[in-house]
């Protein structure tokens, strides 16, 4: 390694930081590998927002305009009762930070191939490595040969790289080698777990996101998608951890055990488990006093993820990926300078992002008869068209996507091609 100088980067985890990353290290000139354990690109998953300053990042990356293409096309939200009765309905935000439907809403696959994809033709190169993890870390700095680090990966190779980034995602397994503890560990747990899967469009689905309250704790959830389908979410307060550990048929029998005589829509989705593949994953926060050990740096949800509760964690994702890039690829700038540019910048955002409406996720998935009162009540007023006209119900509930001063990256300019 030239002292100094990152020119040889090594990026764990291709699902939205990741790629993001790869991206802006490779238009500043660095050569990038990419390692994700899954055997392909995972382009599952639902609508996810990008909000405020992501979608400046998407700007700068010259992405805004492909990603406005490929929105899902969901025209707001509207909450039901468990007997399917309409509490409040919010049509989608037209600024860029607010309401429960931003503005840009893009399938999470989608946005994670367009950010692969964007990544060819830059002047340094990104070499995809499907179907591989790490497996050691050496950071030569804690062994008094400040080299670089050495990573054995799971394949058996080894290799020297001048920065690993860790974006393995909340439970990220690097994380825990480097920073100690278990999958747990540095993870704030809300209580709450979440199942996502893709079913087929019904006559009776429409544009706008259904959230149903069901009473013990459970919602169940229908969504837009611009491929013809329905994404289908089911979210359950559980104060038992490790389900999202069970093997998937596991997991199913569970979950349709818990919506057993919900209704249409709960009935709907837990059915589907059986013939659909979800994601299934329980909620948490990672909450981690440093982001960075030596030369080895966690990014997106590894780092800071805020949950899916909080509309909030890819837009940190872009942005914090965006800023990690900037600051690393600085000129003149150290490693060390660079890593704590890179948290004092992006710090302030993401305790913004983390701070959850009071609360949450309790207040969305209710438990009693009187607590679906107290929720209707509160969706009902911030709905009335008074109060729309004032857009008191968006401000309410509008994830803080600008708390960032984004500095300029010249150095990450789009090049000449
Ligand atoms: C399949 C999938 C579906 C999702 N669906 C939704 C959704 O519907 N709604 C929502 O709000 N959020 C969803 N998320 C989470 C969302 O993508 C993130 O909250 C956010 O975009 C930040 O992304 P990230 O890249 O930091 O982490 P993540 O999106 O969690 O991605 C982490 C990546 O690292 C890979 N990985 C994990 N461990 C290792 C390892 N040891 N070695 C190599 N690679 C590893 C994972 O396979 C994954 O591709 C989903 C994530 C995934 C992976």
């Amino acid at each position: 390694m030239v002292p100094g100088r990152v020119s040889k980067v090594l990026v764990s985890g291709a699902s939205i930081a990741g790629p993001a990353l790869a991206h802006g290290l490779a238009r500043a000139g660095t050569d990038v590998t990419v390692v994700e354990r899954a055997p392909e690109l995972r382009e599952g998953g639902h609508n996810i927002d990008v909000r405020g300053a992501g979608r400046e990042v998407l700007r700068r990356m010259g992405l805004e305009q492909q990603v406005l293409e490929h929105t899902t096309g969901e025209e707001g939200t509207r909450f039901l009762d468990e007997r399917g009765r309409v509490l409040g309905s919010f049509p989608a935000s037209t600024s860029q930070t607010g309401g429960p439907t931003a503005e840009v809403e893009v399938l999470r696959g989608r946005l994670s191939r367009l950010l692969v994809d964007s990544c060819a033709g830059l002047p340094g190169s990104v070499d995809w490595r499907f179907g591989e993890q790490v497996a050691e870390v050496r950071d030569g700095a804690e062994h008094g040969d400040d080299g670089g680090v050495d990573v054995t990966f799971a394949s058996g190779a080894q290799e020297r790289f001048d920065v690993v980034v860790v974006a393995e995602g909340l439970r990220s397994r690097t994380r825990q080698r480097v920073f100690g503890g278990d999958r747990s560990s540095h993870v704030r747990e809300l209580g709450a777990y979440c199942a996502y899967l893709t079913v087929p469009r019904e006559s009776g689905d429409d544009r706008y996101w259904t959230w149903q309250v069901l009473g013990r704790g459970r919602s169940a959830h229908l969504r837009p998608d611009d491929e013809g389908t329905t994404r289908g979410l089911l979210t359950f307060l559980a104060d038992v951890p490790g389900l999202d550990e069970l093997e998937p048929q596991a997991a199913a029998l569970v979950v349709q055990r818990l919506y057993a005589g919900t209704g249409p829509i709960g009935e709907r989705l837990a059915a589907a488990l059986d013939t659909e593949p979800f994601y299934f994953e329980a909620l948490g926060q990672a909450v981690l006093p440093r982001w960075s050990r030596g030369r080895v740096v966690l990014a997106g949800d590894a780092a800071h993820c805020a949950s899916p509760v909080s509309g909030m964690s890819t837009t940190l994702a872009l942005v914090g990926a965006h800023v990690l890039a900037g600051e690393l690829m600085r000129p003149g700038a150290t490693l060390p300078a660079a890593l704590q540019a890179y948290e004092r910048t992006l710090r302030p955002l993401v305790d913004a992002a983390q701070k959850l409406p009071p609360g949450t996720p309790r207040i969305g998935n209710p438990r009693t008869t009187a607590e679906i009162r107290v929720l209707g009540a509160l969706v009902g007023a911030a709905s009335s068209r008074a109060v729309q006209r004032l857009r008191l119900g968006e401000r309410l509930i509008s994830p803080p996507a600008d708390a960032v001063d984004l500095p300029s990256y010249p150095h990450l300019a789009e090049p000449v091609r």
